[in-house]
Parts: structure tokens; sequence; C-alpha cells
């Protein structure tokens, strides 16, 4: 790091940058968007240049892990090029993490290419080990392929995390065998609650939300729970299953709000920079980037946008409607 560290105005060090490298999907996921999306047009997008000297930036002010996100990143075009490049920071012992979420349909194609890029763990999200309800839930995804890729994944040496998104009336008769696939494939286990993210063109919010309080309750019928401490700076928290040592995280943003430890920060396949998931307020960094050469402008931009960082969100079901809910889809500031 070469200059002064990024500090929020709630004295939260901002070391993690999540960074969408396109809008673009092969899968519709219900909660996610709408069939019929309209995408960016190329030529909005930062081109893999640009994300790298965005990327580098950060680093030099401190960021310490990178996530790659989407839309689905391995579906932008020589993203790998992108992959490698950042590699370097790696290296120089600058960046301690580069990591990846991903739908798992490309990975049988690029797990090696990551782990050779010193990406040695990911996040596949996975709602349903039913082909069927796969179809329904992704509209346009095959399950047979994402669990191809994601025994692709361990071969290449990468450790998987499963990603679930809690969805009532979908995935509640499939937590105990979601739970003992992961536990005998050797894959960690996460759920999330599902947040009030973009317009889905007549969706029900409310009708999808299942809380994780209801889940650990249900899970709790047939398993000790064990709360654990440790926590990984992100916003899961943590159970071991007394009778089998397993460990599950919960990322639940509506029945517990995690943003206290929040150390993030997102920038979009353009160049926006959020501080905050469930807030509106971003920050350009495109044209900081594109009017100099030099990355003295960039660098002050990140540091106004981070002065600027809110406490928290506001998403809330409580009144039985999705308050809170911000405007755009996840896979515009990458989930
Ligand atoms: N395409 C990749 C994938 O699916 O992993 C990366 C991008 S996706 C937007 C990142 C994560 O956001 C996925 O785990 C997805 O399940 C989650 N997600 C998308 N929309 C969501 C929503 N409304 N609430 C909660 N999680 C959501
Ligand atoms: Fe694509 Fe990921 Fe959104 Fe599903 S959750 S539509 S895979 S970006």
């Amino acid at each position: 790091m070469t200059s002064v560290p990024l500090i929020d105005p709630f004295a939260r060090p901002i070391s993690y940058l999540r960074v969408s490298v396109t809008d673009r999907c092969d899968f519709r996921c219900v909660y996610c968007m709408s069939e019929n999306m309209t995408f960016l047009p190329k030529k909005e997008l930062l081109t893999l240049e640009e994300l790298d000297r965005m990327c580098s930036t950060f680093i030099r002010m401190g960021v310490e892990k990178l996530r790659i996100t989407g839309g689905e990143p391995l579906v932008r075009r020589e993203i790998m090029t992108f992959f490698r490049s950042m590699s370097r920071h790696l290296e120089s012992g600058a960046l301690q993490e580069l990591t990846l979420t991903t739908n798992g349909s490309q990975l049988s194609r690029f797990a090696g290419d990551l782990y050779a890029a010193g990406v040695r763990r990911i996040n596949v999200s996975l709602d349903t080990l039913d082909d069927a309800k796969f179809s329904r839930v992704t509209r346009w995804g095959k399950l047979s392929k994402v669990l191809d890729g994601i025994d692709a994944a361990q071969k290449a040496g990468l450790r998987v995390k499963i990603n679930t998104v809690a969805l009532k009336g979908f995935n509640e008769d499939e937590l105990f065998s979601l739970t003992e696939w992961c536990a005998s494939s050797d894959l960690d286990l996460t759920f999330i609650e599902v947040m009030p993210m973009g317009d889905l063109g007549g969706e029900d919010r409310v009708g999808q939300y299942w809380s994780l309080k209801d889940l650990r309750g249900q899970l709790a019928e047939q398993y000790t729970l064990k709360e654990l401490d440790h926590r990984t700076g992100g916003p899961a928290r943590y159970v071991e299953l007394k009778e089998t040592g397993q460990q599950l995280g919960f990322i639940t943003p509506l029945t517990h709000n995690f943003c206290e430890s929040c150390n993030r920060v997102r920038l979009t396949c353009t160049g926006e920079l959020f501080m905050c998931l469930g807030q509106e307020d971003n920050a350009d960094l495109r044209g900081p980037l594109r009017a100099s050469e030099s990355d003295t402008l960039l660098e002050d931009a990140i540091r106004a946008a981070i002065a600027r960082k809110p406490k928290g969100h506001d998403f809330d079901y409580s009144r039985q409607t999705a308050d809170g809910q911000v405007s755009r889809h996840m896979s515009h500031t990458g989930g």
C-alpha cells in the first residue's frame, strides 16, 4: 500500500472490493432478473484494462480482498486475461485474496485457469438439487452443467462454498438434503435471505421471503446448533451442527443487520462505486479514470466516495411490503 488507508466515517477500514465485471448472465434467476432484461451497451462497460487500473488503484489504497462477480463473471469475454493480470498483486503480497462468485455454468471450462491465476476459494450459487426446480428458478440454467462445474473446481484444487438463497415454498423441503449433500461433498454452505433488489416484473418479493430464523428453527429440530464466534469480516454468521461438526453460514440482511462491521464497497461494470448494497448513492469513477492518465483524480474520487459511505441499509419486510427496496438489480451491483 502506498497511500493512507481508506477509512469510512464510521471508522470502518475498507479492505474489500467487489467488482461486477458484466451485467450479463446466461441464467435469469427469478429473484435476480426479469426474463427479458435489457443489458448495457458494450461501450458503456469498463474495458479489461480499465478494470485492471481501477482494481490496482484500490489495492494500492489498501484493498486486500477482491471478489469478482456480475452478472455472471465467467461470461465476460477474455475474463481470464483479467484474472491472470490480477495475480501479480497476489504475488507481490498486496492482495491477500482473489476470488469470485459464479453460477457455476462455465466452471468446467475455467476452473484450472482460475487456480493457475491464484484463485483458491470460490462461491457457487445453487438453490436446489432438483433438475426441474433448478430450471424453474434459473429459467435458463441446467443443473448437470453446474454440478459438473463444481466437480471440476474441486478437482482443480478450489475450495467451493455453496450460496443458497432461502426461498419460501421453493427450497424449504430441501433444507436437509442440501445440508447433507454439502457435508458429503466437502462443500461449505451459506444460506442467504432474499433481498428486495430490482424490479422483477410482478415477481412477489414478500412471498419469496423465507426468514433464516425460521430456517434455523427447522434445522434445530434435527440438529443441535452451536453458535460460532468466528467471523470472516463479512456479513455471514456461523453455526456448527454438533452431531456432525458441519459449519453453516447465514447471511441475514433482514432479520439481523450486519452493517456495523461492513468493510466493503462495490464497483459496477460501468465504473460506479456503490458504498452500500442497500442504498442508491453511488460515485462515478469512470469519469475520473478516463479524464487523466495519472491515477490522482481517481484516488481523490475514491476517497470522496468512501467519506460518504452510509452507516447501513434500510431493507425491511416487517410491514409486509418490501421496504427499503432499491431499484437496481443485484446483477448490476454484483451480489
Ligand atoms: N451470477 C453469479 C452468481 O449467481 O453467483 C454472481 C452474481 S449473483 C447477482 C450473486 C449472488 O447474488 C448469487 O448468490 C445470487 O443468488 C444472489 N442474489 C441475486 N439476487 C438476489 C436477491 N434479490 N436477494 C438475495 N440474493 C440475491
Ligand atoms: Fe445470473 Fe447470478 Fe443473477 Fe442468477 S443470480 S440471474 S446467475 S447474476
